[in-house]
């Protein structure tokens, strides 16, 4: 049997859509998928932890990662600057595992240019009113904050049919299982996976 490719898997949609939910489920469901912990210049919100959603840099460190080739993109995001290292990729997509981008459109359409057989999934709402409820019970942003995150929304819905796949967020289970359905169909492209087939079945282990 050959050893199948990694994939990287990037996962975008407006602030409120539930990407972190899901893609929190989907390594719950499947342990092989490492997410990418991006750097931020934004401040640490109360539950975070520094290396786990984020590393938590200043400005300075920011742009010494950018002259020195560190990101593989990095973005303007709500005002805040947000980068993925490349270091949190490039070896462990070589060592066939999986990665999880978790990255706002501007980062994603970066990607697809850079990494072409990434796969790419764009999660969105019902509806407006959907997002600007989940914002409010999130809790995690104040008024201002929320409408900028509306505005941002609707730009970057603008640009989800540059994405492979549009998941609709209306109900957790069902998001989720579209998210999985797509990963099991990606797992069999033969550009990831081309298996060789002995004369016998081989005998399985334990
Ligand atoms: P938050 O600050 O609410 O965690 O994230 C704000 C937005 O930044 C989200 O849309 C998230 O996907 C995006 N984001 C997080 N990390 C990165 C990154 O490394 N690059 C880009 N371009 N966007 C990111």
């Amino acid at each position: 049997m050959s050893k199948a490719k990694g994939m990287l898997l990037v996962i975008s949609g407006p602030a409120g859509a539930g990407k972190g939910t899901l893609i929190d489920l989907l390594r719950d469901w499947d342990d092989s998928f490492a997410f990418s912990v991006s750097c931020t210049t934004r401040g640490k919100r109360y539950y975070e932890t520094d290396g786990k959603e984020y590393h938590f840099i200043d400005d300075e460190t920011f742009d010494r990662y950018i002259q020195e080739g560190a990101f593989l993109e990095y973005a303007v995001v709500h005002d805040h600057r947000y980068g993925t290292l490349l270091s949190e990729v490039e070896e462990r997509i070589a060592q066939g595992k999986s990665v999880i981008l978790d990255i706002d459109v501007q980062g994603g359409l970066a990607v697809m240019s850079k990494a072409p057989d990434c796969v790419s999934v764009f999660i969105y709402p019902p509806s407006f009113q959907d997002l600007r409820d989940h914002l409010h019970k999130r809790g995690s942003e104040g008024e201002e904050e929320i409408e900028k995150r509306l505005r941002n929304a609707h730009k970057e819905m603008q640009k989800m049919g540059e994405y492979q796949y549009l998941v609709l967020n209306d109900e957790l289970e069902r998001a989720f299982d579209r998210i999985k359905t797509i990963v099991c169909a990606e797992r069999m492209r033969a550009s990831r996976y081309l298996p060789t087939v002995p004369e016998k079945r081989e005998s399985i282990e334990n």
